[in-house]
């Protein structure tokens, strides 16, 4: 028991989220189990979910008891617990305890959850790519490489809790839209290689589910839309470059709920239709990959 323990906890250090469960010290040899296995735990509408069951030997009914968070509900049918987390506290955890006790009470077996919120956004799942609403910002035939994909364990990391891609692409290289819209924000008057954190020049465009994309780091004069006009999918919308907080020439391409302009915390996890390179078992694209736009 003692070894299982350690190695749950080891095991907590290296993975996203800790899943350990415990049997009840009086009852070692207990035939009640949890059946479950870990899974995502956040849906295409950011809600959390997790289901759970356990079974017996003796096939008898099983009571739950459940210790879960205030923003948190159970539904003792399904066994499902969900809710809409505080997605601006990224860097807290909470935690779910659950008890399963056979008929008369006499075994019993606990399921304690530690979630990290910031981890498990990250691991949402993309959904079918052939269903995307969204294409490569870029022409097609081109090719470039993904820098930096979402959610880096790397602290240190500019997309750290946060859906954003970053292409490496030469200074100049045509932006198309990756998404119809109507834009909402540009700046294009900031100096290219400044190394200066806030003086990215960049487009905004909002589309119509309220989702916005952004495309940040722009070259000096890159833009070739203003604010308020609509564009379509493909359509070009500026130059890339290299202005702002950056370390090298690239596109900066995020799509988040409106909020606010750069919120980063409502960041969304989008893949595109047109991308042809290699996805994550989330179908999300991965750090160092090269995307063809077909
Ligand atoms: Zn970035």
């Amino acid at each position: 028991m003692k070894r299982f323990k350690l190695l749950c906890f080891f095991l907590s250090a290296i993975f996203t989220f800790s899943f350990c469960s415990s049997g009840n010290e009086d009852n070692p040899d207990s035939s009640l189990e949890f059946t479950t296995s870990p899974q995502l735990l956040v849906d295409h509408n950011r809600s959390f979910l997790y289901s759970f069951s356990a079974k017996n030997e003796a096939n008898t009914a099983i009571t739950y008891q459940v210790d879960i968070p205030d923003w948190l509900t159970y539904d003792e049918t399904s066994h499902t617990i969900s809710g809409v987390p505080d997605w601006e506290r990224l860097n807290s955890s909470f935690t779910i305890n659950i008890e399963a006790s056979d008929g008369d009470g006499s075994i019993t077996q606990r399921k304690n959850i530690s979630v990290q919120l910031g981890e498990i956004l990250c691991n949402a799942a993309f959904g079918d790519p052939a269903s995307s609403e969204y294409v490569l910002p870029y022409e097609v035939g081109e090719s470039f490489k993904l820098s930096q994909s979402y959610c880096p364990s790397n602290p240190n990391w500019g997309h750290h809790n946060w859906f954003a891609y970053d292409f490496d692409m030469p200074i100049g290289t045509p932006l198309l839209a990756s998404r119809s819209g109507r834009v909402i924000a540009v700046r294009q008057n900031q100096r290219d290689d400044t190394r200066v954190c806030g003086e990215e020049n960049y487009v905004f465009i909002l589309h119509d589910d309220g989702t916005v994309a952004s495309y940040v780091h722009l070259t000096l004069n890159g833009a070739e839309v203003a604010v308020d006009q609509r564009v379509a999918q493909g359509e070009l919308i500026g130059y890339s470059g290299d202005s702002g907080c950056s370390i090298g020439p690239h596109l900066h391409l995020g799509i988040f709920r409106q909020r606010g302009p750069y919120d980063r915390q409502y960041t969304m996890p989008v893949n595109f239709t047109n991308a042809e390179g290699p996805l994550n078992a989330a179908n999300g694209l991965v750090q160092d990959g090269i995307y063809t736009a077909k």
